[in-house]
């Protein structure tokens, strides 16, 4: 991870020091892919053993990240005679969630949608069940023994220019009317006491989120599902998924309910390619920050960062005092391409530390020690889902947009509970009828209209925020919600 501050800047193509060209390790030692800092900070992981021919299963889920592991934990915990198996097509951890930005947090995608569908009081639900999530994941780590290094600041979103703080206003205003009592809001003088990020108008601050080590707690999850008893087949790509059958090319394996938990990979699948979109999210860490560069920061409550822009940007204080920041990129391959062990466009590389030190001018020069990106899942309504078709047996949860830390846990409760109603071991529960079990949304455009839709929204989206920044006074942009409207958003 060491490198000497370069001057040398071969791919970036501004100031990022070091200079980064695609293609592993780099002059001044930026590491861009290899799937993420997180994985070069704890090591990659020896792989499981693939699946070695056909099996039978109670349940098989489909995906080793955050939804699938914690799935298979909490219905091996509730029913322990059950047989579960799990098929990964790289390794346990080896797509969003050994990628993300470890905002552990409360936010769950399409609530106020679902306020629309389902009534306030449904969406309030949901709201006060991700905010116990968040708890409940910190507490399940501590059960489990997994040093996932979390530590729960809560989460702080900045507004920087006067067209951010009229949205922040009307976000924390919304926040608070789906329960969130104890959010609180600053102006300029209290957000720059708690982190002095250059031009902060003011902030909300909500105590439900967590910084955490993604791989740390992915890693700590696939070993506590196996320590409970349940297999785990890794370099087992399923190419099929029909009704009772997980197809791969080493075998299939079948029972009676399979769980889809692919979310940016789904595309991948017969017959997905349109179902959900695998939208790219990039990140870059810095080298650690001495204590002279943190006293010009604060930030010394370590929340979750963000920013109130359109093409907004997430951040955290790493446990060993980096910064590690992130924001959307190229925002979609064309016809729904994924991934590339996280390897990343020098120009995103550029844009996310013009962000950094946009916001922290004081560590222009700081060096950045490793670039990568990863694929979420955006439906077409931006609404994350639950669902068991009880016909079938076929169940999927996802679709969490850029919000799946947090939600993946209660997703998998949720279809815990589906399943297990299903087959008559329990009743309807508080979470079988959340607003967001059983939602079902039309499928993508073909493309090239897919590709024009999300590369047109995030143009609107950065020139909104342009015009925000470089126009004082401008309004938040009405292109920004025409973009909005027209891809589904909101
Ligand atoms: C760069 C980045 C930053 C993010 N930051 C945050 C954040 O700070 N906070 C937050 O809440 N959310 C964040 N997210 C989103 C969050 O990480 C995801 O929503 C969450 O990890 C999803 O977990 P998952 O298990 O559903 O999907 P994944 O972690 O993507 O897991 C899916 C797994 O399925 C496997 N798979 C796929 N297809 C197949 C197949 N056909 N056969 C077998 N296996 C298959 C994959 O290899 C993968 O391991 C971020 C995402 C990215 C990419």
């Amino acid at each position: 991870m060491s490198s000497g501050r370069s001057s040398g800047s071969s791919g970036a193509g501004t100031g990022v020091p070091g200079g980064v060209v695609n293609g592993g390790v780099v002059n001044g030692g930026v590491v861009n892919g290899g799937v993420s800092f997180w994985y070069a900070d704890d090591g990659l992981p020896e792989r499981r053993e693939p699946l070695s021919g056909d099996a039978t299963a109670d349940v098989v889920i489909v995906g080793g990240g955050y939804t699938g592991l914690w799935t298979a934990y909490y219905l091996k915990k509730a029913a322990p005679f059950l047989r579960i198996t799990v098929l990964e097509q790289k390794f346990c951890g080896y797509g969003a969630s050994g990628r993300n930005g470890g905002w552990l947090y409360n936010g769950v995608a399409g609530r106020d949608r679902y306020a629309k569908l389902h009534g306030h009081d449904a969406a309030v639900r949901l709201q006060r069940a991700m905010n116990d999530t968040v708890d409940e994941v910190v507490r399940i780590a501590e059960a489990e023994g997994i040093d996932a290094g979390i530590h729960k600041g809560g989460v702080l979103e900045v507004a920087c220019t006067p067209a951010q703080l009229a949205r922040l206003k009307t976000f924390h205003e919304t926040e608070l009317s789906y329960g969130e009592k104890d959010r609180e809001l600053y102006g300029a003088r209290e957000t720059a006491e708690r982190i002095r990020v250059a031009d902060a108008v003011g902030a909300s601050w909500t105590p439900h989120g967590a910084r955490v080590h993604p791989v740390k707690l992915v890693k700590g999850l696939a070993a506590a599902v196996e320590a409970l008893g349940v297999t785990l087949h890794e370099s087992t790509p399923v190419t099929e998924i029909r009704p009772k059958h997980a197809v791969t090319p080493y075998g299939t394996v079948r029972a009676p309910y399979v769980l889809r938990c692919t979310e940016g990979f789904t595309a991948a699948l017969k017959g997905a390619r349109r179902t959900w979109l695998p939208m790219n999210s990039s990140m870059i860490v810095t080298e650690p920050l001495t204590e002279a560069q943190w006293r010009t920061v604060g930030w010394a409550g370590r929340e979750a960062l963000g920013d109130m822009a359109h093409a907004y940007m997430y951040a955290q204080r790493t446990a060993d005092d980096r910064i590690a920041l992130g924001g959307r990129g190229v925002p979609y391959r064309f016809g729904s391409r994924t991934d590339n062990d996280g390897r990343t466009q020098s120009e995103t590389i550029t844009e996310l530390y013009d962000i950094l030190v946009r916001f922290f001018p004081s560590l222009t020069g700081v060096r950045v020690d490793h670039a990568w990106s990863g694929v979420l899942g955006v439906p077409r309504d931006w609404c994350a889902t639950v669902t068991l078709d009880r016909s079938t047996g076929l169940g999927w949860a996802g679709g969490y947009v850029g919000s799946g830390v947090a939600t993946a846990n209660l997703a998998a409760r949720t279809l815990r509970d589906l399943v297990q109603q299903d087959s008559g071991q329990a009743g309807a529960t508080d979470l079988t009828s959340l607003p967001w079990a059983g939602h079902r949304v039309r499928k993508w455009e073909p493309e090239p209209l897919r590709w024009l839709g999300v590369h047109g929204l995030y143009a609107a989206y950065r020139a909104a925020d342009h015009r925000e920044r470089t126009m004082p006074g401008a309004e938040s942009s009405r292109l920004a919600r025409l973009a909005d409207r027209v891809t589904g958003r909101h």
